[in-house]
This record gives C-alpha cells, sequence and structure tokens, in this order.
C-alpha cells in the first residue's frame, strides 16, 4: 500500500521531547513529515492562541527532520504549520510524556493541537503514555504506534482520535472518554522564602466505568477514543426546549 501521506507532527512537551521525535520516526513510514511544535514547554494550555502578539518560526534541526519551532501555543503551531504547508492531510500530536484520559481532555495542550487540525478541515489524532520515574521506553512503543497509525490513517471517517498508549500494550480497544468529576483541590504551601504559594491538583475521583478510556488503560490496552468538536448536550438541549417553550 501507498502511504503518501502530509503528515505534521506537533505535540505540547515542546519541540526537544523525546516523545516528538519517537512519533516522527513511526509517522515517517506512513509519508512526508515535518514537525511544527512550540519551543517550550505548553502542557495544560488547552486549546489556546495567541492573538495578541505575532507568531514567529524557526527551523531547528532534529534528527534528519523538516523541523520548525513556534513561539506559541500547540493549536498556533498547528495553524501555523498548516498555513505553511499546503494541504496537510493528519496533524499527529505527541508522544505526550503523561496520559491524556477523561477529564484531562478539557486541558490538554496534546489533543488541543489535534482538535486545531479538526477546526480546520484537517484530520487529527493525539497520542499519548503514561510516566512513572523513568522515561517512557519509545523504542518499545514504536510498534504500537505504528498498529494505531496504520488502523486510523486510512479510515478517513475518523476526524479526532485521542489514543492513550501504555507500556507493554495488550491489545487496542474502542473506548469512550471517562467524564466524572476530579478532586480539583487547591493545596497551599510555602516556598523556600517564607511567601504562599499553591498547586492545583485534578485527581479523578471517579469510579473506573467499563469501556472508558481510563479502565481500558488501566487494564493494559492502548486506548482508541474518537471525539468531536460539538459539545452540545442533545439530552438537555431536548428537555430545555421543552421546559421553556415561547
Ligand atoms: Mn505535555
Amino acid at each position: 500500500m501507498t502511504w503518501g501521506m502530509k503528515l505534521l507532527i506537533c505535540n505540547d512537551d515542546g519541540i526537544y521531547s523525546p516523545g516528538l521525535a519517537a512519533l516522527a520516526k513511526v509517522a515517517r513510514r506512513f509519508g512526508d513529515v515535518r514537525i511544527v511544535a512550540p519551543d517550550v514547554e505548553q502542557s495544560s494550555m488547552g486549546h489556546a492562541i495567541t492573538a495578541s502578539r505575532p507568531l514567529t518560526y524557526r527551523r531547528t534541526p532534529i534528527g534528519s527532520f523538516d523541523a520548525y519551532r513556534v513561539n506559541g501555543t500547540p493549536a498556533d503551531c498547528v495553524a501555523l504549520g498548516a498555513h505553511q504547508w499546503d494541504q496537510v492531510d493528519v496533524v499527529l500530536s505527541g508522544i505526550n510524556l503523561g496520559t491524556n484520559l477523561g477529564n484531562s481532555m478539557w486541558h490538554s495542550g496534546t489533543l488541543a493541537a489535534a482538535k486545531q487540525a479538526a477546526l480546520l478541515g484537517m484530520r487529527g489524532i493525539a497520542l499519548s503514555t503514561p510516566v512513572t520515574d523513568t522515561e517512557p521506553d519509545f523504542e518499545a512503543l514504536a510498534p504500537w504506534v505504528d498498529r494505531v497509525l496504520e488502523l486510523l490513517l486510512p479510515d478517513t471517517t475518523l476526524h479526532l482520535v485521542n489514543v492513550n498508549i501504555p507500556p507493554s500494550a495488550k491489545g487496542m480497544r474502542w473506548t469512550r472518554q471517562s467524564v466524572r468529576h476530579y478532586d480539583g483541590q487547591v493545596v497551599p504551601g510555602a516556598d523556600p522564602m517564607g511567601r504562599q504559594h499553591f498547586w492545583l491538583t485534578v485527581r479523578p475521583i471517579e469510579t473506573l466505568d467499563e469501556g472508558t478510556d481510563r479502565w481500558a488503560l488501566q487494564r493494559g490496552y492502548v486506548t482508541l477514543t474518537p471525539l468531536r468538536l460539538d459539545l452540545t448536550n442533545e439530552a438537555e438541549l431536548a428537555a430545555a426546549m421543552k421546559r421553556h417553550r415561547e
């Protein structure tokens, strides 16, 4: 099969992240690869765009890849990358150092790059992997990244997919987003000078519903969650229209 796709690679960990290089290496088999990524880490920046100052990019060697670093957010990188490189087929974002499951999708810069692709009429795939005390073994993940891309890239009916890859995966699962509340705590502390500061924590307080991304990842599966841009709550819309009829 000839692939010959145009693949724009982005992330939110910054252009020098080992996860980005690992993704580009696998993606190269499927077509032309160009890297356009933030110059510094943009994790948890969500779908922010830079509208109050101009953006610039600089060419940056990442192995033998055509790569550019941008002084902006992941969404900026996709917008600028697609502007400078015609006819991008798919934006691949990652591989993020840390999972993007459930509620974290609201904050994720990794997913925002894929969403920006979908907003601009391209397709977007976000890829993440857990981090523990040690850096992920990207060599070991590569065959799974390859399998994921082989499955998702030819399927043009999928516009936006969120993927998480555990170490030593057992297989792949189609999953739902696990949406429950998280603890959302603000934990006060003090810096070495005695000044007060705060840490925000977002630990999930959900039980693991079968079929969700968090559930499947915990069981050692690669999670594939197709997403949509339309956030409308259809049930509440229908009920509200009935209740508040003119
Ligand atoms: Mn990140």
